[in-house]
């Protein structure tokens, strides 16, 4: 628990929540700016950063939620799609620096839209890549 860290303190209920679950590992609740009708978020109470800093049982459980949560997110509203995201870092938009999960309910033709300038991949540098990725996950 960080004093100074807003999902923490929520965690530890002294910053109030809308909370849709909570057991001892983690808490869900509405996000307070919602960006689409039933933004939802899903935190380890534990105080971790980034998702690379979380040990894989409190990450593990967490994954097994997503899928019930997710589809709960998605029939309250009523939406067609939902999109699952989590930032890590200022530069990939991460604000709070407590990891959290978004789950973001979508309707086709929404306002949020879905732009990333995809670009055709160079096969030698995706081995390359993949290769390096290969090393780090045996270390
Ligand atoms: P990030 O950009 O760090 O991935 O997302 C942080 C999210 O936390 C934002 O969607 C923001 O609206 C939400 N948020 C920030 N402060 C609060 C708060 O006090 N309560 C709740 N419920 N959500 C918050
Ligand atoms: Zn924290």
């Amino acid at each position: 628990m960080s004093s100074d860290c807003l999902f923490c303190r929520i965690a530890a209920g002294e910053i109030p929540c809308t909370k849709v679950h909570e057991d001892d590992v983690c808490l869900s609740f509405m996000d307070i700016n919602p960006i689409s009708p039933g933004h939802t978020l899903i935190i380890p109470k534990r105080h971790y950063t980034y998702v690379m800093d979380m040990p894989p049982d409190e990450a593990g459980h967490i994954g097994s939620l997503v899928p019930r949560l997710a589809a709960a997110v998605k029939a309250a509203v009523g939406a067609d799609g939902l999109n699952l995201l989590e930032n890590n870092g200022r530069s990939a938009g991460q604000v709070v620096m407590h990891v959290h999960f978004h789950l973001i309910p979508r309707w086709p033709g929404d306002e949020l839209g879905f732009r990333w300038p995809a670009k055709k991949a160079d096969f030698g540098v995706l081995k390359q890549q993949a290769e390096k990725i290969q090393a780090g996950l045996k270390g």
